[in-house]
């Protein structure tokens, strides 16, 4: 098979800039597609930790003039990525989070950032550097967004085009009077162009204008065509449902594999389930928990947002008191939220314990020493953590909603009957539900050896990139083969 060539552009890339599941993803997948022959390049914006990553860079085009200033596209190796930085040190010389400055707010010439970013990916889609010519062009999320747009009312020849969402929420939209600035054609500012609402939107011109668009489960790919979950987008992506897919997100097990695990201060894998102990005594010591190794834990990595339901999770407190269970809380995010976390571990001490931050090596602990993770989203596009949970043996306690209802399997009275059962599965997303979730988990705990069957079977589900994979290169291959360029 003729190896094909990608530009995959986002905004994150693991290990080097991540806020969330997208950098996880971005940084994962070409490694795994490298497997399917599917050849990933990955650009990025220059940040700062981004170009310390590659000290020696090839300078592979120059964009003189780029919003304001000179930028320049860097090549380099960074471990398995095979990076092209957009150096540009007027929109990216900027330490910290990617998005946000020192005060936490948005940076005010964010339009322009991810725009440049979608410039160059463009330009790179059209041949700019003689010796790469991506078939494709992947765009992830909204920094990407402009990337179709600018191929489609670009001209010549191009490469075809993958629009993936993440997360809906995120859309990126601002002031229309930005067009001419951005350097789209007037006609560009329609209802099937980068016309929002009377803005421009970035998300949404990638969902209007690439070839194909994917979310990352297939759940989700339905839930963002209904009213409830499409935010404000439904309309249109019922209009393109026949380029829409769900693939689902993998996690990479070479960094979450318990057995080898060096945050750990216990490997252990499913046939070795008593050194788990281990690791529980280390997170109930780290949290200033009490001791025991009988109580059943419940763990939370997660953002402290609306989105991921930790507001009901704060309102069901009560039931994890009643079930006498201990909760750790390692998140960042709302203020009030990260306040009433804080607080009611302030009246649980040494059963609940809270840690607002964001600790990649703390997680890996939450992970191997829990004995359920809860995650009560409203919504979620796939969810990473209930991977990492299923493959560290904690079970997750998840709501029925997007890529949570695809990855776990409720551990009911016939799915236990018939050997299946991977955690525990509520819906719809309330307080009351999730209260009978954690008294189900509580029920499910007095029996160790169920219990134990389900932690197994949780541990051998397929959660790594080798089958999402196989499906992104399907889809590559499809497009490329019926929609040439
Ligand atoms: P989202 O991208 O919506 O926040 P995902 O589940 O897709 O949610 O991805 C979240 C990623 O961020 C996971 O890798 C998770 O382990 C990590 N994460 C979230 N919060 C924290 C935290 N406070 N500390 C460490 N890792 C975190």
């Amino acid at each position: 098979m003729k190896p094909l060539a990608v530009l995959s552009v986002a905004s994150e890339v693991f290990p080097l800039v991540k806020t969330g599941g997208l950098g996880d993803v971005v940084g994962a997948l070409p490694a795994a597609l490298a497997h399917e022959g599917v050849a990933v390049r990955t650009l990025v914006p220059g940040y700062p930790a981004v170009l310390a990553a590659i000290p020696h860079p090839d300078v592979v085009y120059a964009l003189p003039r780029l919003f304001g200033g000179a930028a320049r596209l860097l090549a380099g190796r960074a471990g398995e990525l095979d990076l092209l930085a957009l150096d540009a040190p007027h929109l990216y010389g900027r330490p910290g989070n990617p998005y946000l400055g020192p005060d936490g707010r948005e940076w005010p010439d964010n339009a322009l950032r991810f725009a440049a970013l979608a410039r160059a990916a463009a330009e790179l889609g059209r041949g700019a550097v003689p010796a790469f010519h991506p078939d494709i062009v992947h765009a992830h999320d909204w920094q990407a967004g402009l990337a179709p747009a600018f191929l489609h009312y670009g001209t010549g020849p191009h490469a075809r085009t993958v629009m993936t969402v993440h997360n809906l929420a995120f859309q990126g939209q601002f002031p229309h009077e930005l067009l001419a600035k951005l350097g789209l054609p007037t006609r560009a500012f329609a209802v099937d162009g980068v016309e929002y609402y009377g803005s421009i939107g970035y998300l949404k011109a990638g969902l209007a204008l690439a070839d194909r668009i994917t979310t990352v489960s297939p759940t989700y790919a339905g839930e963002i065509r209904t009213p409830e979950l499409g935010m404000g987008l439904d309309g249109l992506l019922r209009t393109r449902a026949p380029v829409l897919s769900g693939i689902l997100n993998g996690i990479d097990d070479s960094v979450w594999n318990p057995a080898t695990d060096p945050l750990l201060p216990a490997a252990f894998d499913a046939r070795q389930l008593p050194r788990r102990g281990a690791n529980k005594s280390a997170l109930q010591a780290r949290f200033g928990l009490a001791p025991d190794p009988g109580a059943l834990l419940f763990g939370v990595v997660s953002r402290l947002t609306w989105q991921k339901g930790m507001d009901l999770l704060h309102e069901a407190l009560p039931a994890i008191d009643r079930a006498h269970a201990q909760l750790v809380v390692l998140g960042a995010g709302d203020k009030p939220l990260e306040h009433a976390f804080t607080a009611a571990a302030a009246h649980r001490r040494g059963r609940m314990a809270t840690l607002i931050g964001y600790d990649e090596a703390l997680a890996h602990l939450v992970q191997a020493g829990s004995d359920a993770l809860l995650l009560p989203s409203r919504f979620e596009p796939c969810g990473l953590t209930q991977l990492c949970a299923l493959r560290y043996g904690s079970l997750p306690v998840v709501a029925r909603v997007g890529g949570l209802a695809d990855t776990v399997i409720d551990a009911n009275e016939m799915a236990l009957a018939a050997s299946a059962g991977t955690g525990i599965v509520f819906s719809p997303v309330s307080r009351e539900t999730l209260e009978i979730a954690i008294d189900r988990t509580a029920a499910l705990w007095k029996t160790p050896v169920v219990w134990r069957r389900v932690q197994v079977r949780a541990m051998s589900t397929d959660v790594g990139w080798t089958r999402p994979a196989k499906r992104y290169a399907a889809l590559y291959r499809d497009l490329v083969a019926h929609d040439p360029a």
